[in-house]
């Protein structure tokens, strides 16, 4: 066994980390900090359209479609790098929707064809895209969905409503999940690529958010819209399949995000632990306040472990179903948890905007909801476990 990263992956992590420092820290134009960005909830298109010009989108999209072909754990690397080199979360969310929930499933499930139409301008950052599952009404229950896809000739049309759907507002490919026979639930649910345009495809202005408010979200309505049949993303009925393959990426992926911001938070605190004196000596040195930090550390570490376990366990062709679900928990608990104890280090500084740490708690909060709810988690490990 083997806990290290080869020198090739350090290399690798440590030019993601430079790259998020250097070129993701400030925008040339207005809102240019993440905090500014925070307020208006404006995407950092320009941070967006450089993480293209670096790879970040080409991560694991083979060369032949003008990606890297990087496996699961150089992503989950990159992710991690980027999540302690930039702080705009909102940033980073959107390019993980775009990656791990929309070129993914192309990847997996797409034909020759639907590849070599979209990927390339994925890439590229010339295409955003999205994944509309989520209903008014069909939320962890996912499969209960009511967007209804009916044949009709060579085509398919769909009729619906969806939300909180990450990047709808800026998506221009959007995955939409629809039933082409409720009667059979899961087993009805397809996979539909539609673009921004198509005739009766409406988006909702952006919702207003407690966290991540630099990642656009919004709703998506469908009414009668037509779409061809080799639009199909899979086969009918695949939609299912289509979803659990890509969480599972999600699950380890967008979460190496939260675990880097966890590093970053660590190395802030400690120094602000340091520096920050109150009856004559650094509050570091008060125990109610390094054990705290302490346990910051052992949130991370044992994070770290649990996430990698499941991008080694990806990346050599195993299923991830339990381990995903124990990393997906894991994480976010252990990222409100570090964020909330980075606010309480901070006193009433790290109440107020300015310290910049209260953002990162409420952005922490949705990582509990998104990819599936804690509580849906645990259900999975509880069913995993024969219960
Ligand atoms: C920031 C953000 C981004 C998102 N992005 C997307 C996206 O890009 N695409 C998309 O399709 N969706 C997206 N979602 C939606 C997300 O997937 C859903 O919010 C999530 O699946 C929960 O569904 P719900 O909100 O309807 O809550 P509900 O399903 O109504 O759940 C409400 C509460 O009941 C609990 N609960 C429900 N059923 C059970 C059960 N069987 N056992 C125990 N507890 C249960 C839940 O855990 C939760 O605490 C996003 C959500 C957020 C917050």
């Amino acid at each position: 066994m083997d806990f290290g990263l080869s020198e090739e992956q350090s290399a690798f992590k440590k030019s993601v980390y430079d790259f998020a420092k250097k070129e993701l820290a400030s925008a040339s134009a207005e809102p240019k900090t993440t905090r500014e960005r925070d307020k208006v909830g404006g995407f950092f298109r320009e941070g967006f359209d450089k993480c293209a010009e670096f790879g970040i989108l080409a991560l694991p999209v083979p060369e032949q479609y003008g990606g890297l072909g990087k496996d699961v754990v150089d992503c989950a690397l990159a992710m991690q790098a980027l999540g302690r080199g930039c702080t705009d979360s909102g940033l980073l969310f959107t390019i993980s929707s775009h990656v791990f929930t929309c070129e993914i499933p192309l990847l997996q499930f797409g034909s020759e064809e639907q590849k070599q139409r979209f990927l390339p301008r994925m890439v590229k950052g010339e295409l955003i895209g999205c994944h509309a599952m989520s209903e008014p009404e069909a939320g962890s229950d996912a499969f209960s969905l009511t967007t209804s896809a009916e044949k009709r000739g060579d085509r398919f049309v769909l009729n619906g409503q969806k939300t909180f759907i990450s990047n709808a507002p800026i998506a221009d490919l959007f995955l939409v999940f629809a039933t082409t026979n409720r009667a059979r639930g899961w087993a009805g649910v397809t996979g539909f690529l539609v673009e921004r345009g198509a005739k009766g495809l409406s988006v909702g202005k952006p919702l207003e958010k407690m966290g991540l408010k630099t990642s656009p979200t919004g709703e998506v309505v469908l009414e009668d819209v037509e779409v061809p049949e080799d639009m199909v993303l899979g086969r009918v009925g695949q939609g299912s399949a289509i979803f659990n393959a890509e969480m599972e990426w999600e699950r380890s992926c967008l979460f190496a995000l939260h675990l880097g911001a966890m590093e970053r938070q660590l190395e802030d605190t400690i120094r602000y632990a340091k520096e920050r004196k109150q009856f004559g000596q650094p509050i570091g040195s008060f125990q109610a306040v390094s054990h705290k930090i302490a346990d910051m550390k052992v949130r991370i570490e044992l994070a770290e472990l649990v996430l990698l376990k499941v991008a080694w366990l990806k990346a050599k062709g195993s299923r991830a179903s339990l381990e995903s679900a124990i990393s997906k928990l894991f994480v976010s608990e252990s990222f409100v948890q570090n964020s909330l104890d980075a606010v309480q280090i901070r006193g009433g500084y790290g109440y107020m905007a300015e310290y910049e740490v209260e953002r990162d708690l409420r952005d922490a909060i949705g990582s509990k909801i998104y990819s599936g709810t804690n509580e849906i988690q645990k259900n999975i490990i509880a069913s995993l476990l024969g219960l």
